[in-house]
């Protein structure tokens, strides 16, 4: 049942063959269950039942809200009134906002959706394995021994084991896109600016977005009709109109022009080599195909793309330093328990609330924002982040998309040590440029799906979404 798109459910409540409250019961029971093998939950929602009572009764009285009855799951740094927000995070592990919630939630709960619970993730979005997480990693829903990508590596599993047939994620640098592609689903980035981070507990907030994931395309077309547009509490969105998001229908990929991205691997490590070639194949005979199916496929290079992933080191731990700045356990989050004076309370709420991670991110982000550092290494990134954003621009009005691999690596057995780095290469620059992105899987090695990753114009989501929902269909 979780398979179903969100359009066969909702019209299986408006005709009574379902009912969102036994859907809720059943769902309940299956995550339950299963949550103790996958470990993609932090907070399940014991309530969910009685929730979607509300919307059973609705549909009874024939009133039902646009999107009633749908149930999703939301990552842990997603604020939902009530429900713990703890980002994955020991400093964190007591915060439960009683007050409000994020904009998006907000909107979603106004049409009839309701929270199954908060998904597992990187401690504060930092990572590409859920390995951060204070609550111990999510397990990749394919093979239990390898990771489901991260940091919203709880999201992209409960998608793919029918825990929610969507879940909400965050995406600072690939952080919906490559879990997606690890557990053979659909992830999506909009545009900087398309959906309001109010509510979200930031990482690098020039770089972060709600991201959306799902198991076809229209399926986030649905949320994202419902969710976007400018918010006075969030002052970097837009009033943009998308279009095709409506009425989304696909939009068929003949005479589009695609800039098929070519990315010299041999820097890298030979085993890592050898895998991103055969991903990269994988990604070439799709775009074959898609040439087959009337698309312009031109290959091109970005030799400024080398950079993005050492540009966006510098300025996410800068903005991370700063963010997290606030967290020293007086006013909310973690408080020691150790008998320590006013001048050490913070330094130990910080020593014990973080994990190894979170402090060495902490620690690069204040050395390249300190005294002659900032010229030298974070205005110097800012200035290369500029490049890289008119470069792509410049592409992308020769242009309609360009295409890549999602990751160059596959999932990776948990007791591995990967690099972010590496799993985020070919991902950071649409977030570097504002860009919206989508992962969609286009085939297989061994057990694991491969993702092939399209960028398009900023506010061009409703287009790219279409044209990936055409694609998901023909080549899938
Ligand atoms: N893996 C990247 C990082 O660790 C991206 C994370 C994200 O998008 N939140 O920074």
């Amino acid at each position: 049942m979780t398979k179903m798109r969100v359009k066969q459910l909702l019209d299986g409540f408006k005709k009574r063959e379902l009912s969102p409250k036994e859907s809720a019961k059943d769902l309940l029971k299956k995550v339950k269950e299963e949550n103790p093998l996958y470990n993609d939950f932090i907070t399940i929602n014991e309530n969910i039942v009685k929730d979607a009572e509300q919307s059973e009764e609705r549909y009874h009285k024939n009133t039902p809200l646009p999107l009633d009855g749908l149930i999703i799951s939301v990552k842990d740094n997603i604020i939902i009134k009530d429900m713990l927000t703890s980002c994955g995070s020991k400093m964190l592990s007591n915060f439960v906002p009683r007050s409000y919630e994020s904009t998006v939630i907000e909107a979603l709960r106004n049409n009839g959706v309701h929270f199954i619970g908060k998904t597992n993730m990187d401690e504060f979005a930092c990572g590409s394995s859920t390995k951060t997480s204070f609550y111990g990693p999510t397990l990749n829903p394919i093979n239990r021994e390898y990771t489901p990508g991260g940091s919203s590596g709880g999201s992209a599993c409960a998608v793919a084991r029918g825990h929610s047939i969507i879940s909400l994620g965050s995406d600072t640098g690939g952080s919906v896109r490559q879990p997606a592609s690890f557990c053979g689903i659909v992830g999506f980035k909009p545009s900087y600016g398309i959906l309001s981070r109010w509510g979200v507990v930031a990482y690098a907030s020039s770089l972060d977005q709600i991201g959306i994931m799902a198991n076809n395309v229209s399926d986030i077309a649905a949320i994202l009709q419902y969710t976007y547009g400018e918010d006075d509490r969030d002052t970097t969105t837009s009033n943009v109109t998308l279009e095709n998001i409506d009425n989304f229908l696909p939009i068929d990929v003949k005479n589009k022009r695609i800039a098929l991205l070519k990315i010299d691997f041999n820097s890298l490590e030979s085993d890592i080599r050898d895998e991103a070639k055969k991903i990269q194949e994988i990604i070439d005979s799709n775009a074959k195909k898609l040439q087959a199916l009337g698309a312009i496929v031109e290959e091109i290079d970005i030799p400024l793309l080398k950079e993005s992933s050492e540009i966006y080191t510098i300025l996410s731990r800068a903005e991370l330093a700063s963010n997290l700045a606030k967290f020293d356990g007086t006013r909310f989050g973690h408080m020691t328990e150790k008998d320590v004076d006013i001048k050490s309370i913070y330094y130990t709420n910080r020593d014990e609330g973080f994990g190894d991670e979170i402090k060495k991110r902490i620690l690069v982000g204040d050395y390249v924002l300190q005294g002659e550092n900032n010229a030298r290494i974070y205005q110097k990134a800012l200035k290369i982040r500029g490049l890289i954003k008119n470069e792509l621009d410049t592409i992308l009005n020769r242009y309609d998309f360009i295409l890549n691999p999602t990751s160059p690596i596959l999932p990776f057995k948990l007791d591995k040590e990967r690099e972010s780095k590496i799993a985020d290469m070919m991902l950071v620059y649409a977030n570097l440029a504002g860009l919206p992105a989508i992962s969609i899987p286009c085939g297989k090695i061994g057990e694991f799906s491969v993702g092939m990753h399209l960028t398009s114009k900023r506010f061009n989501d409703g287009i790219l979404l279409g044209v990936s929902e055409f694609i998901h269909d023909n080549l899938n």
